[in-house]
């Protein structure tokens, strides 16, 4: 089993890169792994910035909330990321963050229009956008977050509306590096919608049905 030491060294990286990288500024967002094998998870206690965090900044809970180790309060997104992990067994690390092109985009849009290949691929399918009218997910809205796994299964990232992308991975690193690419899509998504004004001319984002007949041929 990973170390718990590794797994909040990684988490660590992974913080600062996303802070680094800009998806995150202030003392926003959060990130969390499971602990492989235990109904366990470690994430970022409530408050501090991403680029502060070292080995030391965690606390571990178990799944449904009981707090294990470490001081402070877990984050207040700690719901979500105990959803996840009950829902999506390949899910072992969350980043969540306030990123910037994500976070407009997603207030256009169902899902984040994904005009490039390597999006879809590897982020494993859309990015839906999930509308629950409050800054956090409550209890009664778990079973939304559940359904965007049931919907696709192998999908990384969703959009929380008018909060900010969650992203999964196989561990810290990974969830962040989908997280940047989450980001790069609604960039990319951004300017080419606002290109598109300038010449007249409109794009469109690559479709469901292309994606479903893509993966029935590699069958
Ligand atoms: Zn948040």
């Amino acid at each position: 089993m990973k170390q718990l030491l590794t797994i909040k060294r990684e988490l660590a990286l992974a913080a600062h890169r996303a802070y680094q990288r800009g998806l995150q500024v202030g003392n926003g967002g959060n990130l969390s792994a499971r602990v492989l094998g235990k109904e366990e998870m470690i994430i970022k206690p409530s408050g501090g910035s991403f680029m502060d965090c070292d080995e030391n900044s965690w606390m571990r809970t178990d799944l449904e909330g009981n707090v294990l180790e470490g001081d402070g309060k877990p984050s207040g997104e700690a719901l979500l990321h105990r959803t996840i992990y009950k829902c999506n067994p390949s899910a072992n690390a969350i980043v969540h963050c306030h990123s910037t092109y994500a976070n407009t985009v997603a207030l256009f849009h169902d899902e984040i229009p994904t005009y490039n290949y390597h999006s879809i691929f590897k982020l494993g399918g859309f990015i839906e956008v999930l509308n629950i009218n409050k800054p956090g997910v409550t209890p009664s809205e778990t079973h939304l977050v559940e359904e965007i796994f049931e919907r696709q299964p192998n999908v990384k990232a969703f959009i929380l509306g008018r909060h900010g992308l969650v992203a999964v991975g196989k561990d810290p690193l990974e969830a962040e590096h989908n997280a940047e690419l989450v980001e790069e899509t609604a960039m990319v998504a951004y300017l080419t919608e606002m290109y598109g004004k300038q010449m007249g001319e409109t794009k469109e984002p690559i479709g469901h049905d292309w994606y479903a007949e893509y993966l029935a041929s590699k069958k």
